[in-house]
């Protein structure tokens, strides 16, 4: 079977960097938040060209901590996508806010501008848009929108690193943002990590507080920053959580345990040296998918103007899905279906109250998408053959 993805290529292809990046910490003594996540930290935000980066356990923690930081909570609305993974809305109602789901455009899957505005009321808070599959959504208009209404606007890059938006990166788009470094992720590490991305050292500073328990420094500095005192515009170490701090038994804010360790950090570091290569081949590959798959029946990948397209994932569109995955499968690809059930139509969101046919283009969608295999390390002959199959099946 071809598989959707294999991660033991990508390991397979760095061990020995890999290998010593991670020995160096098992024998250093170091776990929780030491010097690689201090240095993860700056090479992230280096990369993406924001001020400040702060790493969290997960990515759904760092949209969660991403809404308190920005003061969202009971009674709040934010707008956003159904059509992406769980954890965007989920992370909403965690923090108490509810999300107010505005359809996508049949094009990019991502949020529609168009449908934006109709969705503010006076409780409406911040908007969260989500760069589906690796392609960044209309960010200039949403920005737009949120400036003109006083909201704010919080990017969920999980799926886009190494994706850019009109010369600037994913990430760095928005007043805030988040990533996830889940395995399978454009970076991934092995085992679950995140990141929180902004230009505003007072997010930052709230942000260092919360995933830690709002306590040392970064817990002091963010309670003087909400108190409005003044805060030094130093630069926080992120502690190294295995030495004894003092600082770390006072509490501050009411904040969550969301840490990078040091093992994951010392990884993606070597990973993220490698990333401009893994978006480059994840482009050769899906480039060749579609002119290679052109003649096919599948409704193929669109590319936005001024969009660099990640490709976390290839999205194709069949009004036979399940026969022609079926089909796949019995030819030897794999398919992944990527989102079968739009999140206002969850059991979990049915108190929400939206009805079959509220937000048409997402459910349309959530009947016809699927992914078939592509990785940065795919080889060719997988690829002849998955073309060969989806031709073959799909004429
Ligand atoms: C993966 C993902 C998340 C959650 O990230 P985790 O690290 O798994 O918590 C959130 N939003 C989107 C769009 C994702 O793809």
């Amino acid at each position: 079977m071809i598989p959707l993805l294999d991660l033991k290529k990508q390991y397979a292809a760095i061990q020995k960097e890999a290998d010593e990046a991670v020995t160096a910490v098992l024998s250093g003594g170091s776990y929780i938040m030491g010097e690689n996540v201090r240095a993860f930290e700056k090479e992230f935000a280096a990369y993406l060209g924001v001020k400040h980066a702060v790493s969290a356990g997960n990515g759904t923690d760092a949209l969660v901590i991403a809404l308190e930081a920005l003061g969202i909570g009971a009674g709040d609305e934010v707008i956003t996508t159904p059509f992406t993974f769980f954890a965007t809305a989920e992370a909403i109602s965690q923090v108490g806010a509810v999300p107010v789901f505005a359809d996508v455009r049949p094009d990019t899957y991502n949020l529609d501008e168009t449908k934006i505005e109709a969705k503010i009321t006076p409780r409406t808070k911040a908007i969260l848009p989500v760069h589906i599959f690796g392609q960044c959504a209309e960010m200039e208009a949403i920005c737009g929108i949120a400036r003109r209404h006083g909201l704010r606007v919080i990017e969920d890059a999980c799926q886009a690193a190494g994706s850019r938006y009109r010369g600037k990166m994913a990430g760095a788009l928005a007043d805030i943002s988040c990533f996830s470094f889940f395995p399978t992720k454009n970076l991934g590490c092995a085992g679950d990590g995140g990141m929180l991305c902004t230009d505003s050292e007072e997010l930052a500073i709230i942000c260092r507080a919360l995933r830690a328990h709002g306590s040392g420094e970064a817990g002091e500095q963010a309670w003087r920053l909400l108190r409005g005192e003044a805060v030094s515009g130093e630069a926080l170490p992120a502690g190294d959580a295995t030495v004894y701090q003092p600082k770390k038994y006072f509490n501050y804010l009411i904040g969550h345990n969301s840490r990078l360790d040091e093992v994951q950090a010392a990884l993606l570091r070597v990973k993220l040296r490698h990333l401009p290569e893994y978006i480059e081949s994840r482009q050769a590959l899906a480039h060749r998918y579609d002119r290679e798959l052109s003649g096919s029946a599948l409704t193929l990948p669109a590319e936005a103007e001024g969009c660099s397209h990640a490709y976390h994932l290839y999205i194709v569109q069949s009004g036979e899905r399940d026969r022609v995955t079926a089909a796949l499968r019995e030819a030897g690809v794999a398919t992944g279906v990527y989102y079968p059930v739009p999140l206002h139509l969850q059991k979990c969101y049915q108190p929400l109250g939206y009805a079959e046919g509220s937000l048409p283009v997402a459910e349309y969608l959530s009947g016809r998408t699927f992914a078939i295999p592509l990785y940065p390390e795919m080889p060719k002959q997988d690829q002849d053959a998955v073309i060969a199959a989806v031709n073959r099946v799909c004429r």
